[in-house]
C-alpha cells in the first residue's frame, strides 16, 4: 500500500486487512466492483467457467485503472436453462440474490458506499438488477450497473450480429472473447465438424432481421416463443447460427478496451460527485 490509499493489488482476497483499511480511509471515494458470471455449458469448445473467467479479467483491469477493489463472490450464477447439459452448476435465483446482498451488506457495514455490479451472463440480469435495487434501500449505499458504450460503430456492429444471427451463446462473439482472454482453455479442434444446431420454427427465423420495419414487434414474438431450456432448441449447446471458427479475437480486444474505458470514465466521474445526503448515514452492522 502506497500513500493516498493507492492499491498495489485489487482483488479483495489478496489484500491484508491493513491494506484494505488504508485504502478505505485514504481513497477519496472508494468503489468496490463486484463481478458475476456462471459455471455452465458453453458448447463444445469453451470452458464451463467462460463467463466468470471473463468477468474476472475485465473487472481486474477496470479496478487497476480506477484504484477500486474487486470481488468475485461466487463462480456459478443462475443457469437452470443449461442444466440439460453436463457440467452446469446453477444457483437458485434466491441463492444468487442473497449472495449478492450478503456481499454488499458486509462491505457496506465496513463503510463502502459505492458499488459497481458487472455481469457477464445474460441469465443473471434480472437478479443482478433486483439485488441493486434492494441493496440501495436496505444498506443505504449506491449501487450502479453501468453498461456501454452502445453507440460506437463496433458496438452497433456486434449488436446487429446478436440480433441477426442470435450470437448470444458460444458463438463467434463469446469465442473471440475467450480467445482473447484465455486461449489456452479454448478447444477449437472440437469444432472440426461444426454445423449450425439452432432450431426454431422457420417463421421465427424470418423474424431475426433487424432491418425489417416491424422488427420491434417480431423480435418480441421471437423471444416469447423461445423455449425455456437450451437443449430444447440446440443439440450442441451453442446458440448462434454463425460459425465460432470465424471468431476474431482482435475485435474482442477492441470491444473490451472500449467497454473498459467507458467504465473507467463512469467511475472517475461518479467519484467526483459527493455522496448524496441520503447515503451519508453511518454504516449499519450486518449480520447474516
Ligand atoms: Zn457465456
Amino acid at each position: 500500500m502506497r500513500k493516498e490509499g493507492r492499491l498495489e493489488r485489487v482483488w479483495i482476497q489478496e489484500l491484508t486487512r491493513p491494506a484494505f483499511e488504508e485504502w478505505l480511509e485514504n481513497e477519496p471515494a472508494p468503489v468496490v466492483i463486484i463481478g458475476v458470471g456462471s459455471i455452465e455449458q458453453h458448447g463444445l469448445h469453451l470452458p464451463l467457467g467462460t463467463d466468470s473467467l471473463g468477468v474476472c479479467r475485465f473487472i481486474e483491469e477496470v479496478a487497476r485503472r480506477t484504484n477500486s477493489v474487486c470481488v468475485l463472490p461466487c463462480w456459478p450464477g443462475y443457469s437452470p436453462h443449461h442444466m440439460g447439459f453436463k457440467g452446469t452448476i446453477t444457483f437458485r435465483a434466491e441463492t444468487l440474490l442473497n449472495v449478492l446482498l450478503d456481499t454488499i451488506g458486509s462491505l457496506a457495514a465496513h463503510g463502502v458506499k459505492r458499488f459497481v455490479l458487472i455481469n457477464f451472463h445474460g441469465g443473471n440480469t434480472h437478479i443482478v438488477n433486483l439485488a441493486a435495487q434492494l441493496a440501495r434501500r436496505r444498506f443505504k449505499v449506491m449501487v450502479a450497473i453501468p453498461r456501454g458504450p452502445s453507440q460506437t460503430e463496433l458496438a452497433k456492429r456486434i449488436r446487429y450480429r446478436m440480433q441477426r444471427y442470435f450470437e448470444v451463446h458460444s458463438g463467434p462473439r463469446e469465442t473471440a472473447l475467450a480467445l482473447h482472454y484465455f486461449p489456452e482453455l479454448v478447444e477449437m479442434w472440437r469444432l472440426k465438424d461444426w454445423r449450425n444446431t439452432f432450431k426454431v420454427h422457420p417463421k421465427l427465423m424470418e423474424f431475426m432481421d433487424p432491418e425489417r420495419e416491424d422488427y420491434e414487434l417480431v423480435s418480441q414474438i421471437f423471444m416469447a416463443c423461445l423455449e425455456p431450456d437450451t437443449d430444447d432448441f440446440t443439440s450442441s449447446g451453442q446458440y448462434a447460427i454463425t460459425d465460432p471458427r470465424e471468431a476474431d479475437p482482435e475485435e474482442a480486444a477492441r470491444h473490451i478496451e472500449e467497454r473498459i474505458r467507458f467504465l473507467v470514465d463512469f467511475i472517475n466521474l461518479w467519484k467526483s460527485i459527493p455522496l448524496p445526503p441520503a447515503y451519508r448515514c453511518k454504516p449499519q452492522p450486518f449480520s447474516a
